[in-house]
């Protein structure tokens, strides 16, 4: 049975933070997206609307695309 991730958002800048629900580690998206599994403990996390959510917060896009526009920088 897989467990639902817990998100926890900071109310003053809007900052989503996940935690794994087995250990309590805090998970980071590059985590997330490949494997829907917990990096520290292995844990299965339940791919929900939370998930997706933090998969989909405005802080990670952003870092998304800067990580984006590097490697295509560098490949070019
Ligand atoms: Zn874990």
């Amino acid at each position: 049975m897989r467990k639902a991730i817990i998100l926890q958002e900071n109310s003053q800048n809007g900052e989503v933070l996940a935690y794994c629900p087995y250990c309590n580690e805090e998970l980071e998206v590059s985590d997330l997206e490949m494997f829907f599994a917990c990096p520290f403990c292995g844990g299965a996390l339940e791919d929900n609307d939370d998930l997706q959510k933090f998969i989909l917060s405005p802080s990670v896009r952003t870092w998304v695309s800067k990580s984006m526009k590097s490697i295509s920088e560098r490949n070019s």
